[in-house]
């Protein structure tokens, strides 16, 4: 708890805007001793020195710089107390716009200067009640265990090994290699980018058998993982019996498996021979079965996506129609439902791999037979990522091969030979290809799924959860951190995280191992990982006051949380990743962070002046703002000159999910007449840094709606938006929107009370 803070002001970030040095005597006027040192100074980023020195001579345990947003230059500033920002520039004086819109004038508005002094006051208050976080460090294990021993295991375990840590690499076939043995050459793997390149998976195998850091074991699986990043157990069912190991880190690179037939039996796969999908047709190339001499290559599947939507609508039309008594029986072929067309997805999500891949194949086939052989790539999508576009510049100069943009219609098996009609091509003609043999996509399914298990043993269970929503795929967040998983300390790579190529499969390995070092170092230190890389706080709990209502424990997006037959939650930290949703769950107010609490927010809330005459002074609005999308946007808009209402005093969170109602109550008690919750967009594409917490709040409000319903206050005065980081543009105008709303709805009526 900070007793001695020293207080700064920028006048070149504010000045200009504010009278900067009343604002510094209402402060010293205000808090007295609890800020011996109150100075405005020119440049605070020149400052740094004599700040350190007051530190030192006047024993500060605190400091606050009021200027800049600490998103701008908060690095600058560190000093071995507790540092907080106010932002006095982006979110007040660059913010800042008369309530009619009229011009400001040279001297600072009131209502300016009234905003300010808010923020100062709750700056100090926010230190007030914060502490430094005990240390959390453990004795960190340096070993990486690696699960999948194809192509991107091997090269994690490599980069691993490279790294200096110790790898045990576990792969449950008996030999190592996986997909890649049976590609031998693959398509481009490093510069020129232009032609095929011979994959030597064999010297991968090699290297890490060879390898004395890395201790591999085949025909193993996972049987059991528990404890937390840093001090991981892992048990290994093998040939010889389970095998325990301590590690510190994971990487997942279990890889994909094919989409079923069944999929794409429509156009004939399954059900001709004549007919295989591109992996199989790899397969076939190198045992030299492969006798076709016109072969197509199709990338196009709309006539086994048609094909399943109109099964899927006959399925539910059949069943709504005649209800029970038309439900299959157990273990009867339910034909195609609607989550059917959710699975088909992954041939999409594939379409880069098989336009490489394809390309690869045909190439392959022209060279071994001298061109002898006609190929046709038909391609509703031509998807070549990166670099690898030089590749497919060369091979549209390859004599047997063609290509050729076309609707494929119709896939028909004519006896000797087989047919497809295609329809749109470049061509500027519709025309039926005669062929021996059609190459169709293979869907790449990550191995997520339940038969390849990481074995946790967490309260929340053994597998990945909700899977569905990522349609089987292992991150935690597709935009923001790739290789993460929502499970801590375990990293996905590959195919596993999302259908790749060779080149970038390696490239993928070598990520999520500087993430899995980065794991062990951090744990090590005892701090977070990310997203809140280096934050050394983590939850604490009061079980005195815990009723083990299990709300924590349910809600944590993470896992992090296991609990006792009676339901008191038993806390991981290096499982943590201080994101708060179990301290906003918390109905008892038990769990709080040194630096992050319910009372600090709570105090911070209750700092502001809220105006007994509404209609004079105008209301007051509390934005609490999740710190990784809306707090940037609102700094963004206020730099570039966009403004909203100064009735607004916004508070950034860590996540929407770390709102406790209280904070809501607080507010409405203290006389806000509304309640903005300014956080991530939620959802299939969501975007909350901690998976959940935006949606969880939403469904918190419900409850808040609930509760202030039977006080007798209108519920549309609390109201949840989502704004993503670059809609700087859009977040003036959906505040404006909700103070016009609150101001024609009149006060609060807690209000002066
Ligand atoms: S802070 Fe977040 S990750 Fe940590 S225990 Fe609480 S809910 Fe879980
Ligand atoms: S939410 Fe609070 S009261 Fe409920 S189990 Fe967790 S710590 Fe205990």
């Amino acid at each position: 708890m900070a007793g001695k803070i020293g207080v700064y002001f920028d006048l070149e970030n504010i000045g200009g805007g504010l009278d900067v040095e009343a604002l510094a005597a209402q402060t010293r006027d205000k808090w007295g001793d609890l800020t011996p040192v109150v100075r405005v100074v020119p440049l605070l980023a020149k400052a740094v020195e004599s700040i350190a020195a007051d530190i030192e001579s006047e024993g500060l345990d605190g400091v606050l710089l009021c200027g800049a947003s600490p998103r701008v230059d908060g690095d600058l500033y560190r000093f071995p107390v507790q540092v907080e920002h106010v932002n006095l520039r982006e979110q007040c004086v660059q913010a800042y716009k008369n309530p009619d819109n009229s011009p400001v004038g040279t001297e600072a508005p009131e209502l300016l200067t009234i905003m300010a002094r808010d923020y100062v006051n709750m700056g100090v208050v926010k230190l007030q009640k914060s502490e430094v976080p005990d240390s959390a460090a453990i004795t960190s294990v340096p070993r990486i265990l690696v699960i999948g021993g194809g192509w991107t295991g091997l090269t994690a375990a490599m980069e691993a090994a490279a790294t200096g840590y110790e790898v045990v690499l576990v792969e449950k076939a008996a030999q190592l290699g996986g997909a890649a043995n049976n590609i031998p050459v693959g398509s481009p793997l490093a510069s020129p980018w232009t032609d095929k390149q011979p994959t030597n998976v064999g010297d991968k195998i090699k290297a890490v058998t060879a390898d004395a850091r890395i201790t591999v074991y085949c025909n193993a699986v996972m049987q059991k993982l528990e404890g937390q990043p840093g001090e991981f157990t892992a048990v290994i069912a093998g040939e010889g019996g389970p095998v325990t190991v301590q590690v510190g880190a994971v990487v997942l690179a279990t890889g994909w498996k094919p989409l079923e037939s069944k999929y794409l039996e429509s156009m004939g796969l399954g059900q001709n021979p004549k007919v295989v999908h591109a992996a199989e047709f790899g397969k076939l190339l190198l045992t030299g079965q492969v006798t076709a001499r016109r072969i197509a290559f199709v990338l196009d599947t709309t006539i086994a996506e048609e094909a399943i939507s109109k099964a899927a609508a006959e399925a539910e039309a059949t069943e709504a129609a005649d209800g029970e008594a038309a439900a299959p029986a157990e273990g009867e072929d339910k034909g195609f439902v609607k989550s059917d067309l959710e699975s088909i997805k992954h041939l999409r999500y594939s379409n880069a791999v098989n336009s490489v891949g394809m390309l690869r194949l045909a190439n392959t086939i022209c060279e071994k037979t001298n061109d002898a052989t006609q190929t046709f790539i038909l391609y509703k999508d031509m998807t070549v990522p990166g670099i690898l576009e030089r590749f497919y510049k060369q091979m549209q100069d390859r004599l047997g091969l063609m290509m050729t943009k076309a609707d494929v219609t119709e896939i028909r098996d004519a006896g000797s030979h087989m047919v497809v009609a295609c329809k749109n091509t470049l061509l500027g003609m519709d025309f039926d290809l005669d062929v021996d043999m059609v190459v169709l996509p293979t869907g790449l399914v990550p191995t997520t799924a339940k038969e390849v298990t990481v074995g946790f043993d967490y309260r929340q269970g053994p597998d990945f959860p909700d899977l569905e929503l990522f349609d089987g795929f292992a991150d935690s967040n597709y935009i923001c951190f790739p290789y993460e998983t929502r499970r801590t300390g375990v990293y996905a790579a590959g195919c596993v995280r999302q259908p790749q190529t060779m080149d970038a499969c390696e490239e993928d390995a070598r990520g999520a191992v500087l993430k899995a070092v980065q794991c062990i170092e951090a744990a090590g230190h005892g701090v977070a990982v990310h997203p809140r890389s280096g934050d050394t706080s983590y939850p604490v709990f009061n079980f005195v006051r815990c009723t083990q209502c299990k709300r924590c424990t349910e809600e944590c997006p993470f896992g992090a949380l296991d609990d006792d037959e009676k339901g008191t939650p038993k806390p991981n930290p290096a499982r943590c990743r201080r994101c708060g949703t179990c301290f906003g769950a918390c109905p008892e107010r038990v769990i709080s962070f040194a630096n992050y609490n319910i009372d600090q927010i709570g105090s911070m809330i209750r700092e502001v002046q809220v105006p007994k005459d509404f209609k004079k002074e105008g209301p007051r609005i509390l934005i609490l703002a999740c710190e990784n999308d809306a707090y940037p946007a609102l700094d963004m808009a206020g730099a570039r000159g966009k403004s909203w209402s100064p009735y607004c005093r916004v508070i950034p969170v860590r996540c929407l999910g770390s709102v406790n109602a209280i904070w809501v109550s607080d507010a409405m008690s203290k006389g806000f007449d509304g309640v903005m919750l300014l956080g991530c967009k939620y959802g299939d594409d969501y975007q909350c840094h901690f998976v959940k917490g935006s949606e969880i709040c939403n469904r918190r409000k419900e409850n808040i709606a609930e509760t202030l319903n039977r006080l007798g206050v209108q519920p549309e005065r609390v109201e949840q938006m989502e704004v993503a980081i670059d809609e700087y543009d859009k977040v003036p105008d959906l505040i404006d929107g909700f103070v016009a709303r609150i101001t024609a709805m009149g006060p609060n009526p807690f209000k002066g009370m």
